[in-house]
């Protein structure tokens, strides 16, 4: 019997017992082909997982509807209803009541107007997760937009980590909302607050509730400062640094750093339309990193504050007219392109900001390869160590493209987000595997007794 590939689409787990004796063998590609099988066995149970959630999902609606029918039974009261299903299934399940009410919220969300997120889901192809991060985004538009919606949200939530779909879902939805961004931005400004949730260990986490762009610039701030605590013979990390900075920066003002705080000026990239800035167009400008923003702030942004990279761009082509550089910590042109083309780390399902990349050429600058905008793109330091100290490989697909092998042979596309301002589906891929995770490594000859 010859052993069967466990590609992680397909919907039988492989055990070890399918492998087959040979003659020859080899201790290295074995134990690789074992983890690739390991691996794929999951996939597999995630796959099912996920099947078996969309069933919950439609049970759940359909309680939901139950207890509306029995709402409408003379004497019936729609909210004790709902409350007594809530507690129902609660009780049921062992979660909370909070929980569970959420679970319901989302299972009539998924069933009244998201059939493709649903659908997706019922074929494994998505995790509830992601079917979640979708939800979250929809449930605040209306329901004659949700449609078009999950369309684009959804274009590559195959290939994507849940945090990656929550990430473009919700900008898709910035882009779709039918009501004007600056009146959204006008009431979601005034939810902002900063309060304290307290941790373990003697710890508490400070959460500021901020417009984005503030919360973009006190960030890059943090870093800035961080960087220029660093001393020589540092031992405290770049994260330790940041928080210690914050905390340095606010309780003693009259200090060191204070003082440091006071040379620096906020970094951030915003690409602001041509039209928008001349008053004749709505198309809102985007903050790399988190999407579009209102217009009151933009143009505040675009009429001269000096700390922001101000990005202009056509109105038909959007390709990118100028960039200001007004008193910005000016980068090399070629790696402002790289990263905002970019906008993260190129590594599968890796979701670090491009601007705290290191650039890598995709091709050895020792084997001729090129220092151009094909050739590099952006690694946060780990998976760039990744690349260059372990057996994961990367090779330069179609647009910038890349096409990642791991040790065990499984393949990953990635490619920089698509930034055109009108919503469409994802750019298609060429010679790469539609579901990420395909192997290309051939089974090795196995003996009948591997050591593992
Ligand atoms: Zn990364």
């Amino acid at each position: 019997m010859l052993i069967t590939p466990a590609f992680a689409s397909s919907t039988d787990v492989v055990e070890p017992a399918d492998v087959v004796p040979q003659v020859h063998f080899d201790a290295r590609e074995t134990l690789l082909w074992g983890i690739g099988s390991d691996a794929d066995s999951v996939a597999v149970l995630q796959r099912q997982q996920a099947i078996l959630e969309a069933r919950s999902v439609r049970r759940l609606a359909a309680a939901a509807r139950k207890s509306d029918s029995l709402a409408r039974l003379p004497g019936g009261s729609l909210e004790f209803a709902r409350r007594s299903l809530v507690a129902e299934v609660a009780t049921t399940l062992l979660i909370s009541e909070g929980a569970a009410a959420l679970r319901i919220d989302e299972a009539e969300v998924l069933c009244g107007s998201l059939p493709l997120t649903l659908e997706t889901l019922s074929r494994g192809d998505i995790s509830y997760q992601h079917a979640r991060a979708v939800v979250r985004q929809a449930r605040s538009l209306p329901e004659a937009v949700r449609g078009e919606f999950e369309v684009v949200a959804l274009a590559r939530a195959v290939s994507q980590t849940s945090a990656q779909l929550s990430a473009h879902a919700r900008v898709v939805r910035e882009r779709m909302h039918p009501d004007s961004i600056d009146r959204r931005h006008r009431e979601a400004r005034d939810e902002r607050a900063v309060w304290v949730e307290n941790e373990r260990d003697g710890m508490a986490t400070l959460v500021c509730h901020l417009p984005a762009v503030s919360a973009f610039a006190i960030d890059d701030t943090l870093d800035q400062l961080a960087r220029s605590l660093r001393a020589p013979d540092e031992t405290r990390t770049h994260a330790q640094l940041r928080a210690d900075g914050l905390a340095e920066l606010l309780l003693h003002r009259d200090g060191d750093t204070a003082a440091r705080a006071r040379g620096i000026r906020a970094n951030i990239v915003v690409t602001v339309p041509a039209l928008t800035l001349l008053g004749r167009s709505d198309e809102p400008a985007e903050l790399q990193g988190y999407g579009p923003i209102d217009h009151e702030t933009s143009r505040r942004l675009a009429a001269g504050a000096d700390s922001w990279l101000r990005i202009l761009t056509h109105p038909v082509t959007r390709q990118r007219l100028s960039v200001g550089r007004e008193r910005y910590k000016v980068p090399a042109d070629l790696r402002t392109a790289v990263v905002l083309d970019d906008v993260t780390c190129r590594f599968p399902g890796c979701i670090r900001r491009a601007d705290r990349c290191d650039l890598d050429h995709t091709r050895d600058w020792a084997h001729a390869g090129e220092t151009s905008l094909e050739n590099l793109s952006a690694l946060c330091r780990r998976h760039h160590t990744l690349k260059h100290q372990t057996a994961w490989r990367v090779r330069p697909g179609p647009a910038r493209s890349l096409v990642w092998t791991s040790p065990a042979g499984a393949r990953h596309a990635t490619a920089p987000p698509d930034h055109t301002p009108a919503p469409r589906p994802g750019r298609a891929l060429d010679n790469v595997p539609a579901r990420p995770g395909a192997r290309a490594r051939a089974r090795p000859s196995l003996p009948a007794d591997p050591p593992f």
